[in-house]
């Protein structure tokens, strides 16, 4: 060791005594590693830019500093040396990810689990054959595909899988990609030119969930992207699920390959649920939401409210009404909340919008609604709006024809009976109707 360099060690260890203990100036340049050493440069260097500006700033006091402990005049020169990997000291406890950490990072919800999932007839194949899949994944049944109408509750099935194969092994590479992600991801790597890292990040998983997949149809590079995907995961033993709202072969644009990829496994469906499996739904989310609720109202709820995601909301603005009112959801709570909810669409709508929408739907001009022309094709479209002004918005058959300048209610009258009859006869008609009144109490 050079002269110098214990004259800086013995600097250095003085200064630590005789600074301030708030300091840093001392644990900084204890930091710093000399780079060299001359007669009388000293060379030092610090790994981040912030300990740089800091140390350049008071060169001088250092030097001087330095000079009135060994009465040696040195220069001092600082420059920015990263560490190099293989330096970093490892913690002494490696970190291990919590399982809900895990989770996350595999693209899960905390809200989804076997143990808040109810089996009923509806959707118990569905649920055995998740159930395959975990016990053994790749092996089982690969893909596993499920599908059903909005609500069935196929992304709650398909997240408690993933779940149930990374507590089995947090290791495990578990992926859940919403159909769209899947595409998006893929266009962006592509504009990117980092298809490789997509690949590396899609191929080489144990198990890939892809939610809705119907999404990839009719998008060639996607299909062409995910064929690979497929196969690489599923070669490698890998299992991969896939959801969506219709089977593989209504799949429209679906390229022959994937179809067939799709029902190399075991396709399920999942039915809508029915009224025990829409009670036994309220009740679970009743509870996790600490909500109280007698037996009976759950049983109003699920008779008239029969799609799941529609239970959830119900629930929640049930609640939402008797809260600081009453401690639970009882019959009386349903039936306001059913009552209101009537009045309250029933008001929102008027007689205008309903002849805006049955025009725009039969792509007809409201002049000539309201016009007296006694012409055939245009008198159906008159009765249709009158039927609907009488029942859907509570007009009386005298305001109903006067809004559509008829004198005489008996067109009214008359429009109600036929379109009534008509309804229970042409399930097409049923249908039209149908949509015209949703849209008309969807559009706010
Ligand atoms: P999908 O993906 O088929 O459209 P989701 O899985 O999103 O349906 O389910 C909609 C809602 O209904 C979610 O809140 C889900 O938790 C709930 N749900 C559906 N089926 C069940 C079930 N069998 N048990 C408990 N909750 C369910
Ligand atoms: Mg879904």
């Amino acid at each position: 060791m050079s002269l110098l360099s214990s004259y800086w060690e013995g600097f250095i260890k003085k200064l630590g005594e005789k600074e301030d203990k708030n300091s840093v100036l001392p644990s900084l340049l204890k930091q710093a590693k000399i780079v060299s050493l001359t007669d009388n440069i000293i060379t030092l260097s610090v790994v981040s830019q912030g300990a740089y500006d800091f140390l350049e700033k008071r060169i001088d006091k250092i030097e001087t500093d330095f000079f009135n402990h060994s009465q040696q005049r040195i220069e001092i020169k600082f420059l920015i040396k990263a560490p190099s990997k293989k330096n970093i000291i490892p913690p002494l406890l490696s970190f291990e990810p919590s399982i809900e950490d895990v989770f996350v990072k595999s693209g899960l919800n905390k809200k989804y689990n076997f143990d808040n999932f109810a089996v009923s007839t509806t959707n118990q194949v569905a649920y055995a054959a998740s159930q395959a899949v975990v016990k053994n994944p790749g092996s089982a049944y690969n893909p596993l595909f499920l599908y059903g109408g909005v609500g069935v509750g196929k992304t709650h099935i398909a997240q408690s899988i993933a779940k149930k194969i990374l507590e089995a092994d947090r290791n495990k590479r578990v992926y859940f990609c919403p159909g769209d992600n899947f595409t998006n991801e893929l266009i962006e790597s592509i504009r990117e030119k980092a298809t490789g890292r997509f690949r590396k990040k899609y191929r080489y998983l144990n198990l890939l969930i892809v939610d809705d997949i119907q999404f990839i149809a009719g998008k060639n590079a996607v299909q062409e992207e995910f064929f690979h995907t497929f196969n690489a995961i599923a070669s490698a033993g890998g299992q991969i699920i896939l959801t969506s709202d219709r089977p593989p072969s209504a799949i429209k644009n679906l390229e022959d390959r994937l179809h067939s990829r799709f029902l190399g496994g075991l396709t399920v469906d999942i039915q809508p649920p029915d009224f025990e499996l829409r009670s036994a739904i309220l009740l679970i989310k009743a509870k996790e939401k600490g909500v109280d609720i007698d037996i009976e109202a759950v049983k109003i709820i699920a008779e008239r409210i029969t799609d799941c995601r529609g239970l959830e909301g119900a629930l929640l603005s049930i609640y939402a009404k008797v809260l600081g009112i009453k401690d639970k959801i009882d019959l009386e709570a349903v039936e306001m909340f059913f009552s209101q909810n009537n009045t309250e669409k029933k008001k929102r709508v008027n007689p205008s919008e309903v002849i805006k929408t049955v025009c725009s739907f039969y792509n007809i001009k409201q002049s000539h609604l309201k016009s007296p022309s006694r012409a055939a094709s245009i008198a159906f479209y008159r009765q249709i709006t009158m039927y609907l002004l009488e029942k859907e918005l509570g007009l009386t058959l005298v305001e109903a024809a006067g809004i559509l300048n008829r004198k005489d209610h008996t067109t009214a009258l008359h429009a109600k009976q036929k379109i009534s009859n008509l309804i229970l006869r042409d399930p097409n008609l049923k249908k039209e109707i149908d949509i015209i009144t949703q849209s008309l109490f969807q559009s706010t």
